[in-house]
């Protein structure tokens, strides 16, 4: 059922795109460059992929996306980058235990509050600001009771929910049908 990842998640080079034009990418190439690093087609390609990501994806995704459009990048070419990006904070690296790593551009490290929600189908990431009164106070809780307990001054935190979003529970529920209705044949 994981290849339900292959759609999720997924983004496209826009076939407009010229490398280096789109505004979406602008941050993200700016801290390439900041760090003082060469922008290399690949760095600027793989940058534009995951800035247009809706979530967490795979090097073989990234890969699968590029060479559309730019079939002499190989595969090693975005390993290798993406090992730099990690390397450079640029992207975070994350194991979902299904044996290979998947990466999503780093949160702006400044903010208070980082609330997602993570689907482990599609690894596509909900995140959210619209926080309902209860969960600012239950945090506030939290965060002091912590703090008391550690001795520990928290400044910002991150709340990562993991679990199945509604498009892969629509679909989950639509194979069930499937499967309980051609098991009555
Ligand atoms: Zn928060
Ligand atoms: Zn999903």
């Amino acid at each position: 059922m994981r290849d339900s990842a292959e759609k999720g998640a997924r983004a496209r080079l826009k076939p407009g795109m010229k490398h280096g034009g789109s505004p979406c990418c602008m941050e993200l190439e700016g801290g390439i460059r900041n760090r003082g690093l060469r922008m290399t087609l690949p760095r600027q390609l793989v940058a534009q992929v995951l800035e247009a990501a809706e979530g967490y994806l795979s090097a073989e995704e990234i890969y699968s996306i590029i060479r559309e459009e730019y079939p002499a990048i190989g595969l090693a070419t975005v390993y290798r980058t993406l090992v730099l990006l990690d390397e450079m904070g640029i992207v975070n690296r994350y194991n979902f235990g299904e044996g290979r790593a998947r990466y999503i551009v780093t949160e702006d490290q400044t903010a208070e509050h980082h609330h997602q929600l993570v689907c482990e189908r599609c690894y596509k990431v909900i995140k959210y600001s619209d926080f309902i009164e209860d969960e600012r106070e239950l945090y506030r809780k939290v965060e002091s009771v912590l703090s008391v307990k550690h001795g520990f001054k928290i400044n910002r935190h991150i709340v990562q929910f993991h679990g199945i979003c509604p498009d892969c529970r629509k679909k989950e529920k639509q194979e069930n049908e499937n499967e309980s209705s051609s098991g009555d044949i």
